[in-house]
């Protein structure tokens, strides 16, 4: 783009992403040798084919088609009667092969999309494709960074490891939306028990940008085939435009947050570049993370760099009947919806409690034992505010579940007060790793019997003549009064709506 379209308000920012997941699977997917390298020596994971060994034949992992199929059917793709692998030819250390065996002109998945929530508004974007593919192995630099180090240590125990990547059409318009779509397609998948976000290098993203002209009527409506307006106000882009325009890809993007700070400063240095009348270079960058910045790596590869050709070791596999076969778990804005009409939540109460499938799981299993408002206050409040303050996520407390439960319990049986349960119990609990019995033993929660409290406002009101005179003179400040006096002499257990209601009852018509 030239210096001529420079004014902010012209520029319009087009994003699209290539996102690669790992599938989660036993073992890797062209041979059997296991994924699970997070505490294996370097190397000890590997086989002659995942080594690329002459003559070692790739087989198909069988739990990694499927998976890629689930993921199809939940992105509503289109998934062909048969697919086929390709390699992809490139030189680098971390590929012993000198190729990839990946997926080209057939790949598992076609045209599908997913919808996600920014700002409070429902958008859509496209999945162009989605295919399946092996990992390469994973390089150490010692004594500096990529630049810098003294020598580098290769690591093949990720080598084959099942990928899945997700090519997404350039239909985001800024950083913000693309953390969404990252944080809802993680949820997806993670509902569909194809991933694991907590596993090392699960997610990484590569962030297309460019910059195109927006012609003067991008915050108008556009009528319908307008000329000279490249990205309509429904977001459709012109393809003309698109294709013109000069983008840079983005690697090394490894987190939600880091996607969104990548392409905040991508998109401030691109149109920075095009008011200064400079021409925006098309070109791959690196994110560093560290220095929040993207730096230039190399001029972008073109397909035809990459030789592609048909992996003549694997035959084309047909999958029409395993889309039939495959079933998928009802996906986070079904079940959402389920609990709104089943348990009557709110959108909110109700979003929050799909967030995850954990998540999801425990509050319909409290609901099923207790009430299902209480079940959400406690789920949706309580236990994800104080894990959310404490930076921890229902999965940190996977195995003390039944503690809450039992908590829970502990409310809904009038055992303890809902404030003392959540204010002392439950943050003992993840402070110290107390149970909650112990905890209420310990402090002296257990709630004061219904006599104790009845001679506590018996003795309120005996000691206090004066308050009891101004409560049938109507002053209204001393039937609070003589509450604070009950709860003083409970130590705080009784229940405050109890005590009112009795010190009424006691003291006849105010
Ligand atoms: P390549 O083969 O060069 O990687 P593709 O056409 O396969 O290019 O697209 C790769 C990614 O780039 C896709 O996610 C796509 O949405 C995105 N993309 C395409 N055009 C643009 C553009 N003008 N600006 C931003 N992203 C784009
Ligand atoms: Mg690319
Ligand atoms: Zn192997």
């Amino acid at each position: 783009m030239t210096a001529q379209a420079a004014r902010q308000e012209d520029l319009a920012t087009v994003i699209g992403l290539e996102v690669h997941v790992q599938l989660e699977t036993d073992t890797k997917v062209f041979c059997s040798c296991s994924t699970d390298a997070a505490d294996a020596e370097p190397n000890t994971r590997t086989c002659p084919v995942c080594l690329g060994l002459p003559g070692a034949l790739p087989v198909i992992n069988e739990a990694a088609v499927e998976g890629a199929v689930k993921v199809g059917k939940a992105i509503d793709a289109e998934i062909p009667e048969e697919t086929a692998f390709h390699r992809k030819n490139y030189y680098y250390p971390d590929l012993p092969k000198n190729l990839q065996i990946t997926q080209y002109d057939a790949p598992l998945c076609r045209a599908g999309e997913l919808e996600f929530s920014v700002g409070g508004e429902r958008r859509t974007v496209g999945i162009r494709r989605a295919h399946l593919e092996e990992d390469p192995g994973s390089l150490q630099h010692k004594g500096g960074s990529i630049d810098t180090a003294d020598y580098t240590l290769v690591d093949y125990n990720r080598a084959g490891t099942p990928l899945m990547e997700i090519v997404t059409r350039p239909d985001f318009r800024g950083s913000g939306e693309v953390r969404s779509f990252l944080a809802k397609l993680e949820e997806v998948l993670e509902y569909l028990g194809v991933f694991d976000s907590t596993r090392d290098g699960s997610l990484r993203v590569d962030a297309n940008l460019s910059i195109v002209p927006a012609g003067d009527g991008v915050s108008e409506p556009a009528p319908d085939g307008a000329d000279g307006e490249e990205v309509g106000d429904d977001g459709e882009i012109d393809e003309d435009a698109l294709a013109a325009a000069n983008r840079t890809e983005v690697n090394n993007i490894t987190s939600h947050k880091g996607a969104e700070k990548a392409l905040a400063y991508e998109e401030t240095r691109q149109k920075n570049a095009i008011q200064r009348g400079r021409e925006v270079e098309q070109e791959t960058r690196h994110w560093d993370e560290s220095r929040g910045i993207t730096v230039s790596m190399r001029s972008k590869e073109e397909e035809k760099d990459y030789r592609y050709f048909r992996e003549a070791d694997l035959p084309p596999l047909r999958v029409s009947d395993w889309k039939e076969r495959i079933d998928i778990p009802e996906l986070p804005d079904a079940r959402r919806e389920r609990f709104r009409e089943e348990y009557d939540l709110s959108e909110e109460a109700a979003s929050k409690l799909t967030s995850t499938k954990a998540v999801a799981d425990f509050y319909e299993d409290l609901a099923s034992e207790f009430d299902p408002d209480l079940a959400a206050t406690w789920v949706a409040d309580n236990l994800l505010g104080e894990l959310n303050y404490r930076d921890m996520e229902i999965a940190t407390i996977e195995g003390r579940l039944d503690e809450v439960r039992r908590l829970v319990e502990l409310v809904a049986g009038d055992e303890i007060t809902a404030k003392n349960a959540r204010e002392t119990v439950l943050r003992r609990m993840l402070d110290d790793g107390d149970d909650p019995d112990a905890v209420a033993e310990d402090e002296g929660l257990g709630k004061t019997g219904e006599d104790e409290v009845q001679q506590a406002v018996a003795a309120a009101i005996e000691k206090n003549p004066d308050a009891v005179e101004d409560y049938h003179e109507g002053e209204g400040g001393a039937l609070n009064f003589l509450v604070g006096q009950v709860m003083q002499a409970t130590g705080g257990s009784a229940d405050p709506g109890t005590v009112n209601e009795l010190l009424r009852a006691e003291l006849g018509d105010g």
